[in-house]
């Protein structure tokens, strides 16, 4: 039987992680650390607990609740999580009155996150939607996500991984058995300049695209899209996009049903200062229609087939942030 999975949240109704209306089971884990994450709260592999400011009434009941010592509150009041000692037991989350402090991530086995899924079933059948894995990396709770993927085919219910493509080989195998949608993540094809936003080289990445290419080839069910974040002055150069496009191109000719440009957001960035974390692009603004455009223009250079290119996420108005 498979050991529990570190799930972090569920996001239903979701629209952008694969076809019709979804529920996406967001997990904690993944060796990458993209500098531009939009989930910080999905990379440690731990519980993690996080302070609300916004929402704290600074009663300090959860100082003395916590049999680690590592709350304190500084001269201005705000609460301070020692994050070395923390151990994500939760006591400070259960004395808050307030719900100012939140646990991140919670055990939970594949009989409950499968019964907790199930009960969207209507929407994924009228929608022609179902349930997406995504983190975190889910390939790195391989058994767990395999196990809960398995019962909902079982169940009739469309699956789809979303993958960062850092993972084994094998465990990324022992997904796809189960898996109808790919959404694979393909952001610099350079491997020093992906050495350096995400801390890891690309090799072993583009390995396992080819992996899954080859698994897919012989699984003509399972159908794969690739994901580009479009990250400004880091992923979103002509060079990149070009590249990543000539490779797909090249490499799995008539194998990927779509290529989507992920535009830039940075509603994430609360997450950051929840987690104590800085976040070098707090104040990057969103790209202009206008840039977004030319940058999907750069993409359809490749010879990637321009109608599988698309673009997805808002825009900013020109003008109005700096800009144009
Ligand atoms: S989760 Fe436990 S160890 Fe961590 S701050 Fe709260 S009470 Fe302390
Ligand atoms: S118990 Fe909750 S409301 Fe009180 S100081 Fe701690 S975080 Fe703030």
């Amino acid at each position: 039987m498979a050991k529990d999975g570190l799930f972090l949240h569920l996001q239903r109704l979701s629209t952008e992680d694969g076809p019709g209306i979804r529920t996406t089971v967001f997990l904690k884990g993944c060796f990458l650390n993209c500098a531009w994450c939009h989930n910080p709260e999905s990379i440690s592999n731990k519980v993690q607990v996080q302070h609300i400011e916004t929402t704290c009434i600074h009663c300090g009941t959860c100082l003395s609740a916590c049999p680690q010592g590592c709350l304190l509150a500084d001269e201005n009041g705000t609460i301070q999580i020692n994050r070395t000692e923390c151990d994500g037991c939760g006591q400070c989350v259960e004395a808050c009155p307030t719900g100012a402090m939140e646990l991140l991530g919670q055990s939970i086995s594949v009989s409950a996150l499968t019964d907790i899924l199930l009960k969207d079933r209507s929407y994924y059948e009228t929608s022609g939607g179902g349930v997406t894995f995504s983190g975190g990396e889910p390939a790195l709770q391989a058994d767990f996500c395999a196990t809960v993927m398995s019962n909902l085919m079982e169940a009739g219910i469309h699956t789809a991984l979303d993958t960062c493509g850092l993972a084994s080989g094998q465990q990324l195998l022992s997904l796809l058995s189960f898996t109808r949608l790919v959404l694979f993540d393909l952001k610099l094809m350079d491997p020093q300049l992906h050495q350096r936003y995400t801390g890891v080289s690309n090799t072993a990445i583009l390995n396992n695209l080819l992996l899954v290419r080859d698994t897919i080839t012989r699984q003509p069910n399972t159908r794969l899209w690739i994901r580009t974040p479009l990250i400004p002055q880091a992923t979103d150069s002509r060079k990149n996009l070009i590249s990543i496009g000539d490779f797909l191109a090249k490499n799995l000719p008539g194998i990927i049903d779509r290529w989507e440009l992920c535009a830039f957001n940075n509603l994430c960035r609360d997450k950051y200062r929840r987690l104590d974390l800085d976040w070098n692009y707090a104040d990057t603004p969103l790209f202009t229609q206008t840039e977004l455009d030319q940058r999907l223009a750069w993409a359809m250079e490749s010879s990637f087939p321009s109608e599988k290119i698309i673009l997805s996420g808002a825009s900013r108005v020109n003008n109005v942030i700096g800009g144009e």
